[in-house]
Order: structure tokens, then C-alpha cells, then sequence
């Protein structure tokens, strides 16, 4: 039997999003299938709250939506700042610099803390003073290794003012539309996501929307774009076609997976983005309670204010290893994912909390989930103390 999917992504699927792929094969230029696509462009305009913002949807996991933003901007020798707070941070940067840029890396003290707005804001200025500012700053809104929360807010805002040309690009793959983001309100100009996580369809679509003025440094580029399948050049005439309802090829789309998107997408702008993130933000601190106040385990992150709301990353108590928990949470019909951060791997797991898991009536996933790590902890020998 089915056993609850509760790592950070992929999520659980609405019924309504996999039926929405049970369909007889479909031409990508089918009318049809066009108007899908172009309600997919503009839903998620106003699921990241953009007017203006430029989306792109290409076949692909996450990962391609970084190839995507990155090598359509940057050119070799481009400066870009990395916020890190976890492996995507370290990850980034190595996608950065396979398209030439000069990476420098901004960092809280350990893991589980996020830098703070102003000190990002200081690295920006002093760079702008020296008459070298950065082309891109990268923010990762929630790093799925460690589920550290940025402030993805207060960097944007530093860097308008410490270094206005700056591009404010955020890795929003485990956090767009289940952490709150107002792409145009707080100035982004780059997010990055992916079909599997809080969208609610399965993997195999990675999603960019990208601000005007980042178009504009695309066109004003001195170099030419390294990328065939990911250029822009190829993408967007194809992108405007489906939003003026035109036909036009480029590469085949994942029809059945833009279909899953469009539902999913509906489901999440039928009950309005704020009730959605105010959703993550309920069950989040819910299930972060349980686990410390009733379980008494401890979380990565380490203060509530850089916790994300869309999984959570947890330390396995004194005495309990991997292979004592995990199996047990998949016999009690839960799976939920390890550590993934290289420095910590062993010693914490991770669950996700995102999509339709925090949403009614599917929100007994996470009740099953509390109760299936209660009695596995317990099996394990594990007792809270009071
Ligand atoms: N960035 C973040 C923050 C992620 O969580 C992930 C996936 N876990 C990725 C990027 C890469 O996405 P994918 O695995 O779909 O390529």
C-alpha cells in the first residue's frame, strides 16, 4: 500500500493534479493544450505576485531552473554573491562558476543560522564603493539540507539600496508558494523553482520568472549565452506564443506534466496565496511544537525566526541512529528523508510540510506523520524526558 510521501519534496498529489495527466496523448500545439499553457504562465504571475515578471517552464528538475537563470545572465568573470546556509548555497556556487563567474561566499557562523540582511548589505556596499559591484546576489529562501529559512526580504531590501544594479536572484525551489514572496513588492528580479514541492505536481518541470530589467542584462550581455537547450533566445519567443495563444516549437514540452501544473496551480490561487502561506506557517509550527515540546528533540535551525515553514530538519536524540527510525516510520507507512548536508549527514532527518500536506482535508497526513515518529521513537527505545 501507498506510504505517505513526507520528505521535502517530492509532496503528496492532489487525486484532481495526477488525473489531470491521465489523458490520451496531446499535440504541444493542440489549442487546447496551448490555452493550458498559457493560464500555467499566468498563474504563476500571480502565485509569485509579479506583473510584469517574465516566466519560463522547461522540462527539467530544479536543478535546470539554475542553468536556466544563470546562464542566460551571467558572463565569464561576472562577480556574484552567494548567501549560503546550507549544500543548495555550496551547490549554487558551483553551478555559477561552471558559467565563469567570481563567486564570493557570505555565511552565518554555523549551520542552522542565516547571515543577517546588514552584513550581506556591508559585502554589497563595499564592493559597490570599490567601483566592482556585483552582477547577482543569490539567496537560498529555504535550504533544503538544513531547512534554514532566509531572509529573503531584508537581503533584497539591503541590496537595492547598498548596490541598485545588483540582481536579487533566490533559489526558491523548496519555498515558492509555501513561503510567503512578493516578487515585484520586494524587488527580485530571478526565482528559481520546481514542479515537485510546494506547486504540488510531479517532478520533471523547472519554472523561472525573471524580472524586466533582468531580461534587459540578458540583452545587453557582451558574450555569447553558453546553452542551447536552456537559452533564452530559444525559450522566450515560445513562452510569449503560449501567452498569446500561438503556436510555436521550440522543444518538446512535458504536456502531461503542464496539464498536472495548471491544477495544481488552480488549487493553490482558488484558495489565495496568503491562506496558503498562512497554512504553512500553522502546521509548521504545529509540527515543529510536537517535535520539541513533545518529543523533546532538538532542530537544525537554531533559533524559530530562521525555521523554515515548508519541512523540518530534526537531530535523531541521544542513542537513536538513521537505522533505528527511518525503517521503523516506513513500517508505520511514513517516509521521510535523511540528512543530507555533508557535515551533519548522519546525525539528523528531515520532513517535508508542504503543498497539499498542509492543507485540508489532506492535513491528517501530518497528525499520521506526528503519530507514526511518536511510536517508532518510542519502538527505538527512545523516551522523552519531561
Ligand atoms: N534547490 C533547492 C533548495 C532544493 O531543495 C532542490 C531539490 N531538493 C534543488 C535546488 C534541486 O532541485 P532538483 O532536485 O529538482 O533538481
Amino acid at each position: 500500500s501507498h506510504k505517505l510521501c513526507m520528505i521535502p519534496g517530492p509532496v503528496e498529489f492532489h487525486e484532481d493534479v495526477l488525473g489531470a495527466m491521465s489523458t490520451p496523448a496531446t499535440s504541444h500545439v493542440d489549442p487546447g493544450f496551448i490555452q493550458t499553457f498559457g493560464e500555467v504562465l499566468e498563474g504563476l504571475r500571480r502565485v509569485v505576485a509579479t506583473k510584469d515578471g517574465q516566466p519560463f517552464v522547461v522540462s527539467g528538475s530544479g536543478t535546470l531552473s539554475w542553468d536556466l537563470a544563470v546562464c542566460n545572465v551571467i558572463e565569464a568573470g561576472d562577480r556574484v554573491l552567494v548567501v549560503n546556509t546550507g549544500l543548495f548555497g555550496d551547490r549554487m556556487a558551483e553551478c555559477l562558476e561552471v558559467f565563469g563567474a567570481v563567486v564570493t561566499t557570505v555565511r552565518a557562523d554555523r549551520l542552522g543560522q542565516a547571515p543577517n540582511a546588514s552584513a550581506v548589505g556591508e559585502v554589497l556596499a563595499a564592493a559597490a564603493r570599490e567601483g566592482r559591484p556585483y552582477k547577482m546576489i543569490t539567496i537560498t529562501h529555504v535550504d533544503t539540507s538544513t531547512g534554514v529559512l532566509a531572509d529573503v526580504q531584508g537581503i533584497a531590501t539591503v541590496a537595492r539600496n547598498a548596490s541598485p544594479g545588483t540582481l536579487v536572484a533566490v533559489d526558491g525551489v523548496c519555498s515558492i508558494a509555501a513561503e510567503e514572496l512578493y516578487m515585484d513588492d520586494w524587488g527580485i528580479d530571478v526565482i528559481m523553482t520546481a514542479s515537485q514541492k510546494a506547486l504540488g505536481t510531479p517532478p520533471g518541470l523547472a519554472i523561472i520568472v525573471v524580472s524586466q530589467r533582468t531580461l534587459d542584462a540578458w540583452r545587453n550581455r557582451k558574450s555569447k549565452v553558453i546553452g542551447y537547450f536552456a537559452a533564452w533566445s530559444k525559450w522566450l519567443p515560445v513562452m510569449q506564443a503560449y501567452e498569446e495563444r500561438r503556436p510555436l516549437y521550440f522543444a518538446t514540452p512535458a504536456v502531461q506534466l503542464i496539464m498536472a501544473l495548471r491544477v495544481g496551480i488552480q488549487q493553490l490561487l482558488d484558495r489565495g496565496m496568503d491562506a496558503v502561506f498562512q497554512a504553512h506557517h500553522q502546521a509548521s509550527a504545529e509540527f515543529k511544537a510536537y517535535i520539541t515540546d513533545s518529543l523533546g528533540l532538538t532542530l537544525l535551525p537554531v533559533t524559530d525566526d530562521v525555521a523554515a515553514h515548508s519541512m523540518t530538519a530534526i537531530y535523531y536524540p541521544e542513542g537513536v541512529k538513521a537505522t533505528d527510525l527511518l525503517p521503523r516510520l516506513t513500517e508505520h507507512g511514513v517516509v521521510v528523508a535523511g540528512g543530507l548536508h555533508p557535515d551533519l549527514a548522519t546525525r539528523y532527518f528531515r520532513v517535508g510540510h508542504m503543498g497539499l500536506t498542509v492543507l485540508e482535508p489532506q492535513r491528517r497526513y501530518l497528525e499520521t506523520t506526528k503519530d507514526a515518529l511518536g511510536t517508532s521513537l518510542a519502538e527505538a527505545g527512545y523516551k522523552p524526558s519531561a
